[in-house]
């Protein structure tokens, strides 16, 4: 399996949609394949439009807040004595978190296909609370859908969500999580595609759903690229990009300008969540999972028992909780350009303690599976080499879990 150099990644698949011929595609109802195909269509045209683009960059400069900061941790590099350590403030976004790229993006979409309505699924609600964040800003009726059993551990998300105006839609079928919410959404879009946009929360779905968010979430590579070239005025020698992998939108969008690259000179570095310390029970299929499977309308490695069921994952972070992963980080791994890895729950807390008590930056618990990496990293390499973290939430939204775990917040 082999990347090739001048094409965008989220354009290196096979005509049926398949990145290194296995991962990804479309499988989807036959009554999708229209809406499907049109929203193909017309996303190759914008992405090379223009007018489109000058709006995409006004919003993510004036109201996404872009570029995000870029800074260096001064103190935790001394502290551990080997590496720079950097982190790319992803947080400071609107919202606190990268999904609102993908967020703002799918509504300027669906502003141009003259929809008025927008629909999303979301499982801990971070992905609907920032579409509904972004379909009240440009004026698009909102409707998330939204596991039964989710929408009782999530109150904060949902009250957001409503305060945004969205509408959110409980589902009660199968596991009442967002596996089924996915199903549900998709029902929903299949009968109102007239009026209806349907947005994707990660670099996850159905082809062009992947393509969507891997294109919008590059916003952070591109900013990164400048950013450090004004620092460093060429890219590092040698410099890692360590980033959490849940769907693997922020992490493809930490990367995908540096795709060129080689690894010996800019090396990616995925963490997935391995749960807590003594348990079988984990949400990373990249790192343990050999299997490849069908989840979301997409080919990919994903947690399943031997018969093929998807197994239940367990992590202290909502937003890596999830089974599969994007089929971009597939072929990224068996093209051997990423190295994927999990930190543990317990490792986790330690590098979000850790990082507190050097810096004033908050990362939530996602990024924080990043930084154990880094900090067991750091030690081993010299100062010549570049470490940047991927920081790309805020432990605002942990503070009850941080409260209960660590006994402060
Ligand atoms: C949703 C989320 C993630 C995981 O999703 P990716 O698509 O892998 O980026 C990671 N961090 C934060 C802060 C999130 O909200």
């Amino acid at each position: 399996m082999k990347i090739k150099k001048n094409v965008p990644l989220i354009d290196q698949h096979d005509k049926n949609g398949f990145w290194g011929g296995k991962f990804g595609g479309s499988f989807i109802p036959e009554t999708l394949k229209k809406p499907v195909e049109d929203l193909t269509i017309l996303f190759q045209k914008l992405r090379r439009d223009k007018n489109f683009i000058k709006k995409r960059d006004y919003y993510f400069k004036n109201w996404v807040g872009s570029p995000t900061p870029f800074i260096k941790l001064e103190n935790l590099t001394e502290h551990l004595g080997g590496a720079q350590i950097w982190a790319k403030v992803v947080s400071e976004a609107n919202g606190g978190a990268h999904k609102i790229y993908n967020a703002t993006v799918h509504c300027l979409i669906a502003k141009r296909a003259g929809k008025k309505h927008i629909v999303g699924d979301t499982g801990a609600g971070y992905a609907g609370k920032m579409l509904s964040m972004a379909a009240k800003k440009f004026g698009l009726k909102c409707k998330i859908f939204m596991g039964a059993k989710d929408i009782k551990r999530q109150k904060p998300n949902c009250d957001a969500m409503r305060k945004n105006g969205a509408e959110i839609v409980p589902v009660y079928t199968g596991s009442q999580t967002l596996v089924d919410a996915v199903s549900e959404c998709m029902r929903h879009w299949v009968s109102n595609c007239d009026s209806t946009h349907m947005a994707v929360g990660s670099t996850v779905g159905p082809n062009i759903f992947v393509k969507i968010c891997g294109w919008s979430t590059s916003q952070i590579s591109r900013e990164l690229s400048i950013q450090i070239k004004d620092e460093f005025l060429k890219i590092p020698e040698k410099l890692k990009l360590i980033n959490c992998v849940g769907g693997g939108s922020s992490s493809f969008g930490f990367w995908n300008e540096f795709m060129h690259y080689k690894k010996k000179q800019v090396e990616f570095i995925g963490v997935e969540a391995g749960g807590p310390k003594n348990s079988k029970k984990h949400a990373a299929p990249l790192t343990y999972g050999s299997k490849i499977g069908i989840l979301h309308g997409a080919a990919q490695y994903v947690n399943q028992s031997a018969e093929g069921q998807i197994e239940e994952t367990e992590s202290i972070s909502a937003g890596l909780d999830y089974p599969g992963v994007s089929p971009l980080h597939c072929f990224l791994k068996d093209a051997k350009r990423a190295r994927y890895t999990a930190a543990s729950d317990e490792e986790a807390l330690r590098a979000y303690q850790l990082v507190t008590k050097f810096e004033n930056l908050n990362p939530s618990l996602e990024p924080s599976h990043a930084f154990a990496e880094a900090i067991k990293l750091a030690p081993k390499l010299n100062r010549d080499t570049v470490i940047i973290v991927n920081s790309c939430g805020d432990a605002q939204k942990d503070r009850d879990i941080l409260r209960q775990r660590l006994g402060k917040f």
